[in-house]
């Protein structure tokens, strides 16, 4: 598209539904972007579309404004939806549910909402009243199905969103079940971020002559998002979580009032929950999102992020995909995500709708091939960043002083209230309790369980009760541990808290035999 017609079009020039013009400028949008401007007019031909576009690229009103324009010519037959809208997340099916409120505003559509975690029973209601559009998740639209209580032969068009990723959550055969219970004319509208070769297949299979439109991935062309990674290697392997915790701290605190609010990535849901916990113990404002979470507090999260209650999101990726946060200023990649692709979505939540973006990363030695994959993907280098916390030691040795280091409430009070910038410097790299017995556990939590002369314990230092430390860290200690032969298992049970690995033979002969006494 030459940049004449980009600056020309409107929104009437779609030829939408004017009721639909109108909720579009409403909601304040004058020019459509390339993917709508590339979908509207063949959608409304009834033309099936295949659409490859990541989230950002105002993907969603290009499908959902020529459904509207569409649908305002029929009505609604009970357990007949005219229209259906799968996609691979709850928060996205909600998203999409939105946007159609937002846009069908001066319509009568009825809509239904089929995600897991609401009642079916409500659900049901809806459903036999009779429904314009459906947004589901294939799963719960499945169920419904299954139950007798849905037929499908009446969707006049279907929606694909995020196809890639119902890859990758593993829902093809689903979705290749759903489109042979849709009839055979249906109008197919498919999108999907990346081409890869099953979606492929998919598209052969059930698309007819479509019309097909690319955008440019916003992280190959975004110059509005700056990038960066910092290449790190942890002083253990057993330290490495507690230490890019530190780093992470490092890197929000370096970007200062810069960074209004955050999404931070990890690869696993158990290092979000814990990334967050840690955060929050910092006294930074985090809260985790993944599928495990209870569908009302994933919500409430969300919501709470949007309006600025919530400063720092801890996301997986799964969780994250698709959701519309219009201004978010920084993202954290607190792992390299093992699909290069993943990367594209992650940064693309920043610097949207033309506004600039800052997208960071910690990169440990063993995840530099999935950097290489990245930077080949992106096709550039992703610039290095200089770890902000310097060639200091990144375990405090305080850590196990606190007599030298304020007490953990002034500590996190003073960075609650982002105290002055060299006070915070000094707690950075070090971890809270919570995350010490991550890093401390593995030196020197032997000593802790089996009593150590007073002289040794560091009773100062709260201990959080069992059940509240993070999970996994406890798992990887006892494996680890596991894993050692007998002989160094026990070697390790003689080293002494705050001493170091390397304690002279001559001082911890002082304490074996005060221990022997
Ligand atoms: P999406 O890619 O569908 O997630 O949309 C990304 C964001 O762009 C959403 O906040 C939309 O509300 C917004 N948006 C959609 N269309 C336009 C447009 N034509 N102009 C400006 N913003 C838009």
């Amino acid at each position: 598209m030459t940049d004449s017609t980009t600056t020309t079009l409107t929104f009437s020039d779609l030829h939408l539904d004017p009721k639909v013009v109108q909720a579009v400028a409403d909601a304040g949008y004058t020019v459509p972007t390339p993917i709508q401007a590339g979908a509207i007019p063949p959608a409304l031909e009834g033309r099936d579309v295949l659409g490859i576009a990541q989230t950002g690229t105002g993907k969603t009103a290009s499908f959902v404004l020529p459904m509207i324009t569409l649908l305002g010519r029929g009505r609604a037959r009970a357990r007949m939806p005219r229209s259906l809208v799968l996609c691979p997340t709850r928060e996205l099916a909600a998203q999409v549910a939105e946007n159609f409120d937002k846009y069908a505003k001066h319509h009568k559509l009825t809509k239904a909402l089929l995600i897991g975690g609401v009642s079916f029973k409500d659900q049901d209601t809806l459903i036999d009243r009779g429904v314009d559009v459906l947004i589901a998740t294939p799963g719960r639209l499945l169920d419904h199905f299954e139950r007798g209580k849905l037929l499908l032969t009446g969707v006049q068009i279907m929606v694909v969103d995020e196809a890639d990723r119902m890859l990758d959550m593993g829902f093809i055969p689903d979705i290749e079940r759903i489109f042979n219970l849709t009839p055979f004319t249906r109008q197919t509208l498919f999108f999907s971020a990346t081409m890869a070769p099953e979606i492929e297949r998919i598209t052969n299979t059930f698309l007819s002559n479509p019309a097909k439109i690319e955008v440019a991935r916003a992280a190959t062309t975004g110059e509005n998002i700056t990038q960066g990674v910092v290449m790190f290697k942890a002083s253990k392997r057993e330290n490495e979580g507690s230490e890019k915790r530190a780093v992470l701290r490092a890197m929000i605190d370096d970007e200062g009032e810069a960074c209004t609010n955050a999404i931070i990535f990890c690869n696993r849901k158990t290092d979000v929950d814990i990334v967050s916990k840690s955060l929050k113990k910092y006294g930074y404002n985090a809260e985790p999102i993944h599928g495990d979470l209870d569908q009302s507090v994933r919500t409430r999260t969300l919501d709470g992020f949007r309006a600025g209650s919530v400063r720092f999101l801890c996301a997986s990726d799964v969780a994250a995909r698709g959701l519309d946060i219009p201004a978010v200023s920084h993202v954290f990649n607190f792992d390299v995500p093992s699909h290069a692709e993943d990367y594209v979505h992650r940064i693309g939540r920043t610097g949207r709708a033309g506004r600039s973006g800052k997208a960071m990363m910690i990169c440990v030695p063993r995840d530099e091939k999935n950097l290489d994959a990245i930077e080949r993907l992106v096709q550039e280098p992703i610039p290095r960043l200089a770890n902000p916390l310097g060639d200091r030691p990144m375990v405090d040795e305080t850590e196990d002083k606190p007599a030298a280091r304020a007490p953990r409430e002034e500590r996190s009070e003073r960075i609650r209230g982002r105290g002055p910038r060299t006070e915070r410097k000094q707690d950075r790299n070090t971890d809270t309790p919570v995350e010490a017995v991550a890093t401390a556990e593995a030196n020197a939590v032997e000593v802790v369980a089996e009593p150590a002369p007073d002289l040794l314990i560091d009773r100062n230092r709260p201990r959080p009760e069992r059940s509240d430390r993070p999970e996994r860290d406890r798992s990887d200690r006892d494996r680890s541990d596991r894993d050692r032969p007998r002989r160094e298992r026990n070697d390790r049970d003689d080293r002494i808290v705050g001493m170091g690995d390397d304690t002279p033979s001559f001082i911890m002969k002082s304490f074996e035999e005060r221990r022997a006494r």
